[in-house]
């Protein structure tokens, strides 16, 4: 059960003390507080965990500071969508609105490889009005010979090029906590010239302890991929599991599972999960077209079949694409052969377009026929 209380309460308050006092003497519940600091107000909710079905909803609503009572099914406590839940579909960040209602193109390098490389590229972002990103710093790699990452040598000349070019938010995978405090590090020394979205990737959405450490922090939002190899519930889980520990700024990535069933694709696309995401939970999702096709290979028409799969989860209503482009993919250290080439980049953000403005459609017809 989830206790909302009226915005910008403080903690000193009569009203909050009276509630805390009466909580207490609650048996066989404990409870949790969480405080979500947004551009306008700070909202507080308390998470009573326990034998909450003997409490009446009635109840808590009459205790004083409390403002909505949700009750919660077991699933997904604090992500998931429950009954009479009005809470938000989105959160904020670097002045961007990630929500199930909004659509942001991370292009980029899948890893970072020279400094000329990471300006070319967010150069062409730049001149394409495009303000996020993707860099990888930190690569987990299936062999221990091939390329790594440059760490936290590259993550000085990332920022400040991205500064230069007014790019707000850099999805960066992370594998160990420790790359969170030398991305902290790296943005002190260079002045905070943007903002950084935690990634986890694939291989890491049963990292228990990794996902514990990284809900700890509220510093960055995280972008969770769903496992290669797991069901889509194992998955949420997962992503409960950053939510659970105090950060809700989650966006959930779908890029394919792994079947040889897939063959010629690297994955199996999973974008239907798109709507079935935003229904069992408040994220926003993400879609990875480069990760779940991995090949450059087109249809007869002449569209990649990269570009196709990206249409398919946008027109279904994703809320953010994570595709890999590089100025030269021959030369790429890591993943070129699905790398999209910036000359391919003007072309790929319009037929983004062309999908999102379907979907725009198919909701608006939706709507009209949901009401008649
Ligand atoms: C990536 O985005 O670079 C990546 C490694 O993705 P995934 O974890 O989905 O394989
Ligand atoms: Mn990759």
């Amino acid at each position: 059960m989830i206790l909302v209380l009226t915005p910008n309460i403080k903690p000193d308050s009569e009203a909050y003390e009276q509630l805390v006092a009466h909580l207490s003497r609650l048996q066989n519940i404990q409870w949790r507080v969480h405080q979500e600091q947004g551009t306008e107000q700070t909202l507080t909710e308390i998470y009573l965990i326990g034998n909450t079905a003997a409490i009446s909803i009635d109840d808590m609503k009459s205790l004083p500071a409390v403002e909505r009572v949700v009750r919660v099914s077991e699933e997904y406590r604090v992500l998931g969508r429950h009954r009479d839940d009005y809470r938000a579909a989105h959160f904020d960040y670097q002045g961007l609105r990630f929500g199930q209602d909004t659509l942001h193109v991370f292009a980029g390098l899948c890893a970072v490889d020279t400094p000329r490389n990471v300006e070319v590229m967010m150069k062409a972002l730049s001149d394409n009005g495009q303000v996020c990103t993707r860099m990888g710093a930190y690569k987990p790699r299936t062999s221990p010979y091939s390329f790594q990452g440059h760490g936290k040598n590259c993550l000085p000349y990332v920022f400040d090029l991205a500064g230069k070019y007014g790019i707000k938010v850099i999805a960066m995978e992370i594998t160990h906590e420790s790359h969170i405090d030398e991305i902290n590090e790296g943005l002190h020394a260079t002045g905070n010239p943007t903002g950084i979205m935690l990634q986890i990737g694939t291989r890491n959405t049963q990292n228990f302890e990794l996902l514990k450490i990284v809900g700890r922090q509220q510093d960055f939002p995280v972008l969770l991929k769903r496992g290669f190899g797991i069901t889509l519930t194992e998955s949420l889980h997962a992503a409960e599991y950053l939510a659970s520990e105090g950060n809700r700024k989650v966006v959930f990535g779908l890029r394919g599972v792994k079947t040889n069933i897939a063959d010629p694709h690297r994955n199996f696309s999973d974008f239907a999960h798109v709507p079935v995401v935003k229904r069992l939970t408040r994220m926003p999702v993400c879609i990875d077209p480069s990760h779940a096709i991995g090949l450059r290979s087109a249809g007869p028409e002449g569209i990649l079949d990269i570009m196709h799969a990206t249409a398919q989860g946008v027109i279904a209503g994703a809320n953010m694409v994570l595709v890999d482009f590089h100025p030269e993919p021959a030369s790429a250290l890591v993943d070129g052969p699905q790398a999209l080439m910036l000359s391919e980049l003007q072309q790929f953000l319009e037929d983004v377009q062309i999908a999102h403005n379907a979907y725009l459609s198919r909701e608006a017809l939706a709507e009209r026929y949901r009401n008649a």
